[in-house]
């Protein structure tokens, strides 16, 4: 530990990662003395952000006293096997959901990042040689044994006499918003916010008065389609690739959205919208998440909607095949029949949809359906905007495949759910917008100052702000 508050250092934040991009997300919260950050995410999408998972981090991981995760997103937990690589060995805490959610994102994570340095040695493709991963599995694992849960609505002190308290952010399962107590400054951390709609989760809890709030702002700037304008482009695009013989490969997030998606499949098919074909989940990491859920729901776990049981969640299409084999989806790269195959990663960054859309994006009977945030630079976000080909392991695939997209299934607030959620508090001494492409930050920053009489900033990566 590197001391307790020293009255004549000032306490600032210092934002890391998340400012003006999406992902990312580190905040360095200095109490004075000691130093707590505040997520500790992967930057993801374009090489420029990449790069920063490499590059020195500007405070020595040695002396970070602690680690606050919000969830168990990649771009919120996935540098913490980094952290831990380069000297950090205190608590991290976060949510006992989000410590089983943050172990099999962390150790696929690292899984992934041995098997692409072994691919881009054996075809030569890495501009370093040889190509190392960012992390190992030896890391991931020491980062997990740091984890160190912490129910929700129960507040805990943090090294450096930090108040703690995570509160539910109705996002993914275990997700939070953070409360810090600082030399007598409230700080609130939103995470990712969730929306009213989840299908699973309740909604965010209210937030509670603080000096300075850090927000996200992944949709500041656009309001989400309805649900059903969400079923109706799954629901059309499944029957146009069914209809002529094909493949509908729909990228997910392995952690929450492969859930809702089933949801979803079996609704649809229920009401007859869509016909009763083979579904694949070919994801192991997914598979263990959706473990995750059914426990909570179980469990009957507090963040989830009272009316929701094991009946009312029906999650399994009429012919659901769970794959959790490398074979089997190896052999799913040539399925012989129409069906829909559900995969992650959900921007195309990596795993088993890599192998799917190659072999599935060539052919115009196939289509790709994308329901979650496409951070630019990413696969998933060159296919939204069109591209004509598509760079996969070292290759470029044509895209000939239909493509399509819808965010109503988003498991972050939009635009004016989130100024609805933070209209709740006292305006704060200062709004820093963070987690969103800059037009999308500057949005809600403006949106905040006009509609809420909030001084709301858009800081830049590495600022350091003093805290009052
Ligand atoms: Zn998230």
């Amino acid at each position: 530990m590197s001391g307790f508050p020293n009255p004549s250092a000032p306490a600032s934040l210092t934002f890391l990662g998340a400012a003006r991009t999406v992902t990312g997300s580190r905040f360095l919260v200095d109490s004075g003395g000691a130093l707590v950050m505040v997520d500790c995410g992967l930057f993801q999408g374009e090489r420029v952000w990449r790069r920063r998972n490499w590059e020195e981090l500007s405070v020595d991981p040695a002396k970070v006293d602690a680690v606050v995760l919000t969830h168990a997103h990649l771009d919120h937990c996935g540098y913490l096997p980094v952290l831990v690589r380069n000297g950090f060995g205190g608590p991290a805490f976060c949510t006992p959901e989000t410590a089983e959610l943050a172990a099999i994102v962390m150790r696929d994570a690292a899984h992934l990042a041995e098997e692409d340095a072994e691919h881009a040695n054996a075809y030569g493709y890495s501009k370093h040689s040889p190509a190392l991963p960012l992390f190992d599995s030896g890391d991931a694992e020491k980062a997990v044994a740091l984890l160190r849960p912490v129910d929700h609505d129960t507040p805990t002190t943090v090294p450096g006499d930090i108040g703690l308290e995570l509160r539910s952010a109705g996002h993914i399962l275990g997700s939070a918003y953070a409360q810090l107590d600082v030399s007598g400054n409230r700080l609130l951390f939103s995470g990712d916010l969730g929306r009213p709609g989840h299908p699973l989760l309740l909604p965010p809890e209210p937030p509670r008065d603080s000096d300075v709030v850090v927000v996200e702002s992944t949709y500041g700037d656009r309001v989400h389609e309805p649900t059903e304008v969400g079923d109706e482009i799954i629901a059309g695009a499944i029957r146009r690739t069914i209809g002529r013989g094909g493949v509908v490969l729909m990228p997910a997030f392995a952690v929450d959205r492969t859930f809702v998606l089933l949801m979803t499949l079996a609704r649809l098919e229920t009401e007859g919208r869509i016909p009763a074909v083979p579904v694949y989940v070919d994801s192991p990491m997914a598979l263990r998440a959706l473990d995750v859920y059914k426990d909570a729901i179980r469990g009957h776990d507090t963040q989830l909607r009272p009316e929701v049981t094991m009946a009312s969640t029906a999650y399994r299409p009429s012919h659901l095949k769970l794959m959790p084999g490398r074979e089997e989806s190896v052999k799913l790269n040539r399925p012989g029949r129409p069906c829909i195959i559900v995969s992650a990663s959900g921007m195309a960054t990596g795993g088993r949809v890599l192998h799917h859309l190659a072999h599935q994006l060539p052919n115009r009977r196939n289509s790709v359906v994308l329901t979650g945030f496409q951070v630019p630079g990413t696969r998933g976000r060159a296919l939204v905007d069109g591209t004509k080909q598509l760079k996969i392991h070292g290759r470029y695939v044509p895209v000939r495949a239909e493509v399509c997209f819808t965010n109503a299934y988003s498991a972050h607030a939009d635009a004016a759910q989130m100024v609805e959620w933070l209209s709740g508090m006292e305006p704060p001494d200062t709004a820093y917008v963070v987690h969103g492409e800059e037009d999308a930050a500057r949005a809600l920053a403006d949106r905040l100052a006009d509609e809420l009489g909030w001084n709301a900033v858009v800081p830049r990566y590495l600022e350091r702000v003093r805290l009052a």
